[in-house]
Order: C-alpha cells, then structure tokens, then sequence
C-alpha cells in the first residue's frame, strides 16, 4: 500500500518530474551564480570588516544601510519598474545566505524586509499599495513584521492588540513585541484583530495593516538586550489609539491570519538561508583553524576525529542548504511549501547550532573567548531555534502532514 505524505514534488507517487529536465539542486543557473557571487563579494568588502564594531555599537550603521540599498539588497524581488531588481524569490534566498555568510544581522534585516514586507505587499497587496510602497521599499525604507506580543508568541493567533472600526479606518491599540529591524523600520506590517464601532457589530477578525512609522500614536519601544544578533534591533511597538486608513488594510480584513500563515513560510526559508550563512562562516573558520594549528607535532586536521567531525559538519552544512533551496525554488514555482519551509528550517536551526558549537570547540580554549569569531557564530546561531517557529512548532507543522 502506498500512502501519500506532503504534496511536494519529491514525495509525490506520481507523476514523477522528467530526471532529464532537471538540474542538481546545487547548479545554479548563470544569473544565480553571478547574483550569488556578487552578494559574497559586497558581504566580504562591505559587512565581513564591520561586524566587530557593528556588535559593539549594538547597531548596523546607516551608512551600510544605505551601501546595501544602492546595491539593490532591499529590492531584489521588487519588479525592475518599481525600482527594485526583479529577481525571483530563490534570489533573495541567495543574498540572505551570502549576507548571513558575513553577518547574521545583515542578513536578518534583508531578509525579514524582502522576505516578509516587499515579498508580503507584492504577494497581497492591491496595484495601489504596491505602487506605493514597493519603490519606497527598494530605495529608501526599512519593512518590520509585527505579529508576536509578549504574551503570543508560538501561539501568534492568540493577540490582543485591536484595530476598532471607526470613520475612515481604524484605530489600533496595543502592545506589539519582539520587531526585527525596529528601530531601523519606516514601514511595518502590523497584525491586530479587527472589530467594530464600539457597541457595534461582533469581531472581524485578524488583519494585517500596512503602518507607517510617522503615524499618530505608534511608538517604537528601546532594543532588547539580547545573546546575539546584537547589532539587530528587537524592539516593542506601542500603538495607543493609532489612527489607519481603510486603505492600510493588506488583502481584506479578517484576512490576517491566512496571510501570515503564508508569509511565515518564505519567512522560514528565509531564516533557513541566513542559517546556512551562519553555518557556512562556521565550517570554513574551522576549516582553517584546523589546517594551521599544530599538537603533538602535527596539525589538527590530520586526527580522524576533527576530520570526521568536520566531514560531518559539512555534510550538515550541504544538506541545509539543498532544503533550503529546493524550498525557495519550489515556492517561486508557486507550490505549496508548508512542509519544506518548515523541514528546511528545522534542518538549518539544528545544524547552525551544531556547527557553530564544533567551531568553538575546534579552537579549543581560543574558541571560547570573545576574540574569536565562532563564539559570535554560535550566538547569532541560537535565535533560528526561536524566531520564525520554535524547533517544537516546525515539528508541528511537519507532524501535520503526517496525517497521524
Ligand atoms: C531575536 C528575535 C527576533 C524576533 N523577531 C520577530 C519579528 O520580527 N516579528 C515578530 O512578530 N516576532 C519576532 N520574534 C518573536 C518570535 O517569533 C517568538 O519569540 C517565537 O515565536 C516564540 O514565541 P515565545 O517567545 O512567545 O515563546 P512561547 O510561545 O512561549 O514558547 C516557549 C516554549 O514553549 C514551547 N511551546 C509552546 N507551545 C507549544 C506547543 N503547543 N507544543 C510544544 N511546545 C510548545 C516552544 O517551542 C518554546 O520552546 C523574534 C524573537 C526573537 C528572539
């Protein structure tokens, strides 16, 4: 008997894809590969130099920012007419990893912006929102996403900030927590759940809006201190009778949850790749730390056991990627991506944590001071077992297409 499990295509029975009209996951096609090969090259000159002072500042500078947008980082899937650089989806995918390979921060606030903002206003947006927020995007302002609070987190749908009918709009009130890119962000996508005029008709249920920085009554609270990610912003969003228009509304009201619950999927895959970046950085340290430092007359790299150890991480390293991007290309084909998102981002968080852990542990003593880079990794590695779905929450959505 032959049980159908997630309908991707690799599980499918049949029709199975012609073998001879595919590449391996790992070719990329020419534009790939120089896309791919010029976000390294910005991610070494631009980012790898500055990610000391970065995480001591707590901050990535404006100027970066600003170096990263010229070169067409917070645009890459926006269309060529509105300003962006009208690539696909596993080209964003592409510029997280490469970004994320020099600085997990970066590539976090490319990620969360391309991935979740100009990915969510191009994918649900009207031709009006589009129009005007894409351009912007791409050029010159920062997109937050703003659905946790302090008390929902893996339980997102449970939120109490309200949005209340009133003339025109709505006025949105409440707590938001945990915002990516906070501080930095002139746009956020901010989930609330929708009602009527007071005394008026029952709940409409969750709705994203499409909030401007400038607006009456948001307030964007101080940074949390965090592990890692240090030059990341993670901040609270106040809103106290903050006023929207009617045409703030991405896709319809009530719509909120449906949307999230699509875009935490490329979100996922977008957390994957900076993953994969953070793993790739921690492989090659190893690596080179491996081949140079000697013990008993011999370096280190010569003992079965780090080889094996580093085979191993390797391995580990190949197999998030190759999910990650087979997820990426099965979502720019428009199919379901569930269940790879979520494998792939499970797969990636495990390894990243893995990996970054053996890179301390090949330095030896070194590995655990500050001056070394791995420790660095490895804290910027543990948030992908948090945000974006707790390992328990993949393995939840997994589980669900076990049809158990
Ligand atoms: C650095 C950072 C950046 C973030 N950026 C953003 C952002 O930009 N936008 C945004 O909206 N949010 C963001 N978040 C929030 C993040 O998505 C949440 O922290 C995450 O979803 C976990 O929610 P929680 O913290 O409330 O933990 P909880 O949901 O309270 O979970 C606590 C623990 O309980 C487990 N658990 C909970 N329920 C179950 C269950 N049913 N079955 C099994 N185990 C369960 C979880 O797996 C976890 O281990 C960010 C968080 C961090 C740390």
């Amino acid at each position: 008997m032959s049980v159908q499990v997630f309908q991707s295509p690799s599980a499918q029975v049949e029709p199975l894809p012609e073998a001879r009209d595919t590449n391996p996951l790992s070719v990329l096609t020419e534009n790939e590969r120089l896309h791919f090969g010029a976000v390294h090259q910005v991610a070494r000159a631009e980012v790898a130099p500055l990610t000391r002072q970065m995480e001591g500042d707590g901050q990535i500078p404006p100027a970066l920012i600003q170096t990263l947008t010229r070169y067409g980082f917070f645009g890459v899937a926006v269309p060529e007419q509105l300003g962006g650089s009208g690539q696909n989806f596993f080209e964003v995918v592409l510029t997280v990893e490469a970004l994320s390979q020099a600085d997990a921060a970066v590539g976090l606030l490319v990620d969360v912006h391309n991935t979740l903002i100009a990915g969510g206003i191009s994918r649900f947006g009207r031709q009006d929102q589009r129009l005007r927020y894409l351009p912007k995007l791409a050029s010159e302002c920062i997109g937050a996403f703003s659905l946790s609070e302090a008390h929902s987190g893996s339980d997102a749908f449970a939120l109490r900030t309200t949005a209340t009918r009133v003339e025109g709009g709505f006025l949105l009130n409440g707590a938001k927590a945990w915002v990516s890119g906070g501080r930095e962000a002139g746009l956020f996508l901010i989930f609330a759940r929708a009602s009527g005029p007071e005394g008026g008709p029952p709940e409409m249920g969750i709705t994203a809006f499409v909030v401007d920085r400038q607006s009456d009554g948001l307030t964007v609270g101080p940074p949390e201190s965090k592990v890692g990610l240090k030059a990341s912003s993670t901040t609270p969003v106040f809103l106290k009778d903050c006023f929207v228009p009617d045409d703030a509304v991405l896709s319809k009201v009530g719509d909120g949850q449906r949307l999230a619950m699509s875009l935490l999927n490329d979100g996922r895959i977008g957390i994957a790749a900076q993953l994969v970046g953070i793993g790739q950085a921690a492989l090659e340290l190893a690596v080179a730390y491996a081949r140079e430092r000697e013990a008993f007359g011999r370096k280190i790299g010569k003992n079965q056991a780090v080889a094996f150890a580093l085979a191993d991480a390797a391995t580990q390293v190949e197999t998030a990627r190759l999910l990650t991007w087979n997820a990426a290309r099965l979502a720019d084909q428009s199919n379901e991506v569930r269940y790879a998102a979520a494998m792939a981002k499970l797969t990636a968080q495990r390894m990243a944590e893995s990996v970054t852990s053996l890179a301390i542990e090949i330095h030896g003593g070194t590995g655990y001071t500050t001056d070394c880079l791995a420790e660095k990794l490895w804290r910027d590695a543990k948030a992908g077992t948090i945000y974006e779905g707790t390992e328990n929450m993949q393995l939840t959505t997994i589980a669900h297409g076990l049809h158990l």
